[in-house]
């Protein structure tokens, strides 16, 4: 199914200088903006950011083969304390861009014309190398699961009776009643 790509969009990239020869190879560093809406719930990389490409154009009998890296910036929250982190991921990116639905599977990316869509290709890429839980740091205490203070910020002796908690809610009960049985 041959899709048909908007030339305006920063990363369909045109395959024109390459031509068709077999064997036929270009380099390029690009830097484009980042595609919307590329993150998980705690982490992403941030729409717009400057993702910096080193790609690999090479002509084969099918298509275009397309290979390099992308470094692109993260932003996003701890998930353990939920503080502001900013880190930064590098993906391999390798996809075959065939000239012919003929030759490609259902899965497979074509090229339109001479137009190819790298974002899909990065997009996967990015999303596999998130973190599942990003943290601030190797050390991170998180928060106070009684309080949801930054453990920290609390200090080693922060701590809760939590007997007293229990207590308190107890004694409070007990009251509730009494003032039932004085109506
Ligand atoms: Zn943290
Ligand atoms: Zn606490």
């Amino acid at each position: 199914m041959t899709q048909h790509l908007d030339p305006r969009s920063p990363w369909v990239i045109s395959t024109h200088d390459l031509g068709k020869r077999p064997g036929t190879m270009l380099e390029r560093r690009l830097s484009l903006p980042a595609p919307a809406d590329l993150g998980v719930d705690m982490i992403g990389v941030p729409k717009d950011a400057e993702v910096e490409l080193d790609l690999r154009f090479e002509a084969v009998m099918e298509g275009v083969l397309v290979s390099g890296t992308a470094r692109a910036p993260l932003a996003g929250e701890c998930a353990r304390c939920l503080d502001p982190i900013s880190s930064g991921i590098e993906v391999a990116l390798q996809e075959l861009f065939f000239y012919s639905d003929e030759d490609a599977s259902e899965e497979d990316s074509l090229l339109d014309g001479e137009l190819l869509d790298l974002e899909p290709t990065f997009r996967d890429a990015a999303v596999l190398a998130l973190p599942l839980s990003p943290m601030c740091g190797d050390d991170c205490q998180g928060l106070c699961v009684e309080c949801g203070v930054r453990l920290a910020d609390a200090g080693p002796d922060h701590r809760h009776e939590k007997i007293d908690v229990r207590w308190a809610s107890l004694q409070g009960l007990v009251t509730e009643n009494d003032n039932d049985q004085e109506k």
